[in-house]
């Protein structure tokens, strides 16, 4: 910042000579030469010269000081207003010569709905993390960022929960631990909305190298590599990891079980997919959206994105890889304000995190010879500076792709 430079290096004590104070002090003060006792007409015309040279010097820096002065006057008047969308300006402020109260946080107005927006670093880490993550053939599940999330066997809580509501397939069933309190808590309120617990839940949290295996089953049961992967993920790539998914079938009091959304099911069953918006759940992969989501559908495949995104999503008809596209045009400016049908108010907004621009240099052998040449790559940086309402609290989930979005309960 060149202009930054220039500015910092002008007037200290330094710059002002100690003869120059003198006489700006006092105009008609001697200076110290003249006290000499013996003074030809060449000392006194040497006097007059220095004289005249001390006030050029004097007049000159009194310029400087005022060019100064005026420079500073302007850049002050020409600093935007510390607003929150400049992320920007606040660390090259706060290196300036203004005063602190300038590089404060954003004290403009609250917002219509009393938001008053601040930044916020925060780690780029948890892009990788969170109730809205998209992860898809194309945007692998990040284990290391997720080593964190706590998954639990779903057997063991599911023996201690209060109410039967559902069934399990399996004893080595697990989910993460809130996903485990979500979805009981769904499955309580079909119990009491209908009196059947008739869900039965067939699979949930896999790691990457179960994943291997269920790709080698699904390879076996449908003939084709080809074919067994318009129903399953390579290893990584599948929701399962997140413990986030689980699938379901059905398993009714009299023994029969049903495949969810089969011609054949009970219609009462339907009540998963008209209902588990309420508890943040959505049916991942329709058929229609196969081209988007780069799975055939699986209507026995339900995944969490909390709420009041399942709500969201529901309405709108949006495969969750629609959704994130769809709130990246949202910015804490202009969020989406949302009323779920229950009549909780929501204001939604993506915060996306710019690359930087990253430079290997080129390698080379002892002789000095390049033996790989440089390489330029973008990666996110560490630190990203998000924009958060003051003193509210707010969900923050990454997308798994590029940034974040955040979610403030409004009423
Ligand atoms: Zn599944």
């Amino acid at each position: 910042m060149p202009e930054k430079s220039g500015v910092r290096q002008e007037p200290d004590a330094a710059f002002e000579p100690e003869e120059v104070r003198m006489n700006q002090n006092d105009p008609n003060s001697t200076p110290p030469v003249r006290r000499k006792p013996v003074r030809s007409a060449a000392a006194r015309e040497r006097s007059r010269t220095l004289k005249l040279l001390l006030l050029i010097a004097l007049v000159l820096a009194l310029w400087v000081l005022a060019i100064v002065g005026i420079v500073n006057l302007l850049k002050r008047d020409h600093t935007p207003e510390p607003g929150p969308a400049d992320v920007t300006t606040v660390p090259q402020t706060a290196e300036e010569t203004l005063p602190p109260e300038d590089t404060a946080p954003s004290t403009s107005a609250p917002d219509k709905n009393g938001l008053l927006f601040e930044t916020k670093e925060v780690s780029t880490s948890g892009i990788y993390r969170g109730e809205l993550i998209l992860v898809n053939r194309d945007h692998a599940y990040r284990f290391e960022e997720n080593r964190e999330t706590k998954i639990i066997s779903l057997y063991t809580f599911w023996r201690n929960w209060p109410a039967y509501s559902y069934k399990l397939h399996g004893s080595d069933i697990q989910l993460a631990d809130f996903i485990c309190t979500k979805m009981s808590e769904m499955f309580d309120a079909f119990l009491e909305e209908t009196g059947d617990n008739g869900y039965l839940i067939t699979s949930g949290w896999r790691d990457y190298e179960e994943q291997v295996e269920t790709v080698k089953e699904m390879i076996e049961k449908y003939g084709s590599e080809e074919e067994a992967m318009k129903y399953t993920a390579p290893p990584g790539c599948s929701e399962h990891h997140t413990g986030m998914a689980f699938d379901a079938y059905i398993y009714t009091a009299d023994g029969a079980v049903y495949k969810p959304g089969a011609a054949d099911m009970p219609a009462l069953y339907n009540w998963i997919y008209e209902n588990g918006a309420r508890f943040g759940f959505i049916k991942r992969y329709d058929e229609e959206k196969s081209d988007i989501t780069g799975y055939s559908g699986e209507s026995w495949h339900f995944r969490y994105v909390g709420k009041p995104h399942a709500a969201l999503i529901a309405e709108k008809n949006f495969c969750l890889e629609e959704y994130i596209d769809f709130l990246r045009a949202y910015t804490y400016r202009n969020y989406l304000e949302y009323t779920d049908p229950e009549g909780a108010k929501y204001a939604i907004w993506y915060e996306k995190v710019e690359n930087e621009t990253v430079v290997t240099p080129a390698v080379t052998d002892s002789a000095g010879t390049e033996v790989a040449p440089p390489v330029i790559g973008d990666r996110f940086p560490d630190q990203a500076a998000l924009h958060l309402p003051q003193g509210v609290p707010c969900e923050i989930s990454g997308d798994n792709v590029s940034g974040f979005i955040v979610t403030v309960k409004l009423s």
